[in-house]
């Protein structure tokens, strides 16, 4: 065995042998992987081998093409066939809320530059004659996908990667990690040990384990699955080709054919956590005892919605355990606080999604870049709030909602309430109905007295309408409340604070008593954040951000190296915070403090630390919804007296709660863009508009080069909002942008515009195309509908309610 390498990965299974050949390919080939036993020994030898490009984000879907799509390279760089069944997918809709998700389907297929149609039941029983058209109402079919044989895939990916240079040891097991003061590491095995530059951690069912060696616990859990194939089914007989992969959702089945019979699985609702606390060390290349009785009634529903298949018998039964992270995309990226270490687990598709993780996690070790965005499946979208017990509640849950739809407008109930702000009660009180963003509760809208707190789940427009339009209205005409506990926020202190955030931010960081809008790019000029920067003192400062994005700007500024006179740290438990917004807020919160908030003493973006009432507060004069606003920030042990005392001031003024839907409508009538839905690390400064934010007379910043370079050739493409006509519907993201038939962006997020009347979707599109006027299509849930770009507000465009 070598005794150094360049990196060792550690997991012989598909994402594994995956990772190796995406570095090999990349120039590492100085490359180790270790394997405690067989190579595919974990999860990977008893897959099913299915594989698709169906996943709610666009950047994964885009992946598990590329990995689809990658199949035949490594077995023309190998010699060694993957077996593939490239047959393609069905995909059936039992009910009007599943019809409508794959008709977003559909409509997200077109930019993804994928072959995806809306079929007749007719034609679903020609590509697969075992369904029984009655128990459904709709089809898509997709010509991406089919499936693979797992072992001949990982052998092909290993085969490619030796071929470029890279190495493998089977039957190796890797004790332990010792870091040495560079930050290499000293891989321990049984066999002896290796130094490493860098360590993967790609051990599948044992990643939880190979985390610990380095004192992280990641939230990752196997689960029990279970698939039979059948004796052979008479209705396949004669048939020239194989029927094609189907999945069932309302059945929640999925089935293929198996040389002349069929494999059919399932996820049951009730499934059965494997080795809650931990991964035998010996197991290998086993399966777990079958439970029929257990699983009996979810399959009897395979062999209703599939009769032939109730007709014969079961060849063989196959009960596997393999992995999720608690809402089932993979957890792939570095980890904050632990250098050279690297994770690419909790892979539950690994073969739709092997290839794209060897690719985006090679480039980011090799580049320091994924080279594009990752966020939903970045490990960092989880922060310490994912605890084992978050963990083994999510991943049942998951697991249980495998095959059913996600709508829009759904929270999901398990593992919650976890976080609660101090006000959470009163919230609740007034009617919130709750949603969950990095485990804390928020209120997304208010049901007035009398009205049930809850929401149907759909694509459409949902019973809260009404109730999102008055909290919109209120705050437009006289002033409302919204929680901003949420927000990510971060304290920057000491002597070096300045000149270290000048270094990481593309803005003018603000002057004491300022606020700046501060944008941060990565080196190639990417958007990694939109932030705030409140300047409380030369050495003391206030970010806000992305309270989804927490634990990835932590992570972020851990890697952008702080010197010793800087101490950056997450106040997300130690500040809490809201918003007033409206043409009365200057009224209200003038009632609590002794500052004077005219607007000539208190302008736009000034920062001061004074009483709010009670509380002792950063007041800030800013906000997202283009009314006149405060941000007040306060401790937790004063947020409850800060908010009576707002609502004792601000009753009689009409002080509205209001909700994040409230917000996205607020926001997108005035055309702000919304980190992770408009603005990623796929976009730069130009084409996000945040380039006005932008200091390109700073010496040095991250991305600047790339920020100048893009400037000086300018965008390709422009964030735009436009108007749509109105129907029952709003766009939900990653629709196509048509224009002749031809797909030419997508959409981010949209939202009925409640004071201006008009339903909203923004989104990107080529900048000569992007004119005011400019029209375009996009197909919202089956229906084409004219999309009109405004590149001015549509409310308020001069920013005068704003400033007033
Ligand atoms: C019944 C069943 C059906 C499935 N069907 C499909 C399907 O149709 N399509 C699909 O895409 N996915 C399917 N999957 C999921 C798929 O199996 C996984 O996504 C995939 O195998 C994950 O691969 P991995 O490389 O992450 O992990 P694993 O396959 O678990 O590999 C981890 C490897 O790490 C090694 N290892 C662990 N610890 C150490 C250590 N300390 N030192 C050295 N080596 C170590 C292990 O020996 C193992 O070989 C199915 C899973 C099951 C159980």
């Amino acid at each position: 065995m070598k005794d150094s390498a360049r990196a060792v990965i550690i997991g012989g299974g598909v994402v594994g042998a995956s990772v190796l050949y995406h570095l090999a390919r990349i120039g590492w080939t100085d490359v180790l992987l270790l394997d405690k036993s067989e190579l595919t020994s974990g999860s990977t030898w008893h897959a099913a081998g299915g594989m698709h490009t169906f996943n709610g984000e666009a950047n994964i879907s885009r992946l598990q093409k590329y990995t689809i799509d990658l199949y035949r390279e490594i077995e023309t760089v190998s010699g060694q066939s993957c077996g593939l069944h490239p047959n393609g997918g069905l995909m059936l809709a039992a009910t009007a809320g599943e019809l409508d998700s794959l008709r977003l389907i559909c409509s997200r297929a077109r930019y993804l530059g994928m072959e995806t149609e809306m079929i007749s039941l007719a034609e679903a029983q020609q590509l697969n004659p075992l369904i029984d058209a009655r128990y459904f109402i709709g089809a898509l079919w997709r010509a991406d996908g089919g499936h693979c044989d797992p072992s001949g895939t990982t052998h092909a990916y290993v085969k490619a990667a030796r071929t470029l240079g890279a190495s493998v040891e089977r039957f190796t097991r890797v004790l332990s990690l010792t870091q040495r003061r560079d930050g290499s590491w000293d891989v321990l095995t049984d066999k002896g040990t290796v130094h490493a530059e860098q360590v993967v951690n790609c051990a599948g069912l044992w990643a939880r384990e190979v985390g610990h060696m380095v004192g992280i616990e990641l939230p990752v859990l196997a689960m029990e699955h279970h698939y039979l194939i059948t004796e052979d089914v008479p209705e396949l007989e004669g048939r020239s080709e194989e029927i094609v992969n189907t999945t069932d959702y309302a059945g929640e089945i999925y089935l293929r054919q198996e040389r002349r019979g069929v494999l059919i699985g399932t996820y049951e609702p009730h499934g059965v956590v494997w080795s809650p606390l931990k991964t035998p060390d010996d197991f290998a290349m086993q399966l777990l005892p079958e439970d029929f009785e257990r699983l009996a009634p979810y399959f009897e529903v395979g062999f209703r919605h599939f009769p032939a298949l109730g007709r014969v018998g079961i060849r063989k039964a196959v009960n596997g355990p393999f992995t999720f992270a608690p809402d089932g995309n993979p957890l792939v990226g570095p980890v904050r606080g632990v250098r050279n270490y690297w994770v690419a687990c909790a892979v539950m598709a690994g073969f739709s999604q092997g290839g794209g993780i060897g690719l985006v996690l090679s480039r980011w070790m090799a580049e320091n870049d994924p080279g594009q965005d990752i966020i939903s499946m970045d490990v960092a979208r989880f922060g310490t709030f994912a605890t084992p017990k978050y963990t083994s509640i999510k991943v049942p849950e998951n697991y249980a909602r495998r095959f059913r739809l996600a709508y829009p407008n759904e929270e999901l109930p398990a593992a919650r309430p976890v976080r609660r702000s101090p006000i959470y009660e009163r919230l609740l009180a007034a009617g919130a109905v709750m949603g969950a963003n990095f485990g804390l509760e928020h209120a997304l809208w208010f049901a007035p007295a009398g009205v049930a707190p809850t929401e149907t789940p759909t694509y459409r427009r949902s019973e809260a309408f009404p109730f999102v339009r008055a909290e919109c209205q209120a705050v437009r005409s006289s002033v409302g409340l919204y929680e901003t506990t949420n927000y990510g926020k971060y304290e920057v202190t000491g002597r070096g604070a300045r000149s270290w955030l000048d270094r990481v931010f593309a803005c003018r960081i603000p002057p004491p008593g300022r606020l700046g809008l501060a944008p941060m790019l990565n080196p190639a000029g990417r958007i990694m954040g939109d932030l705030s920067i409140a300047c409380l003192a030369e050495d003391r400062y206030l970010i806000v951000g992305s309270g989804f994005a927490e634990e990835f700007h932590l992570r972020w500024f851990w890697a952008s190296q702080p010197p010793a006179d800087v101490c950056v740290r997450s106040a997300a438990s130690t500040l809490a915070g809201v918003s007033i917004a409206g043409p009365r807020a200057r009224e209200l919160v003038q009632r609590l403090v002794r500052v004077d908030l005219s607007p000539q003493a208190f302008r736009l973006f000034q920062v001061t630390e004074t009483a709010v009432g009670f509380a002792p507060a950063i007041l800030t004069r800013a906000g997202f919804t283009g009314e006149l606003g405060y941000e007040i920030w306060t401790t937790p042990d004063y947020f409850v007296s800060l908010y009576d005392d707002l609502w004792d001031a601000g009753r009689a003024l009409g002080l509205t709660h209001f909700g994040g839907r409230a917000l996205s409508s607020l926001r997108l009538e005035k055309g702000y863009g919304s980190f992770n839905k408009d603005f990623r690390p796929d976009y730069t400064p130009a084409e996000t508009g945040l380039d006005r934010f932008v200091d390109f007379g700073k010496p040095d910043f991250t991305g600047r080069a790339a920020a100048l370079a893009e400037r000086a050739a300018g965008p390709k493409r422009r964030f735009v909002v436009m108007e749509v006509p109105e129907s029952d519907a709003e766009v939900i993201g990653y629709e196509s942008i048509m224009q002749d038939g031809t797909a030419v962006g997508y959409v981010t997020s949209g939202a009925y515009g409640h004071c201006i009347g008009r339903s909203l979707a923004a989104g990107y599109v080529p900048t000569a195309l992007a004119r005011d006027g400019a029209r375009f299509e996009i197909d919202i849930l089956g229906e084409m509908r004219t999309a009109t770009v405004h590149l001015a507000p549509l409310y308020d465009p001069q920013g005068r309610r704003l400033r007033a």
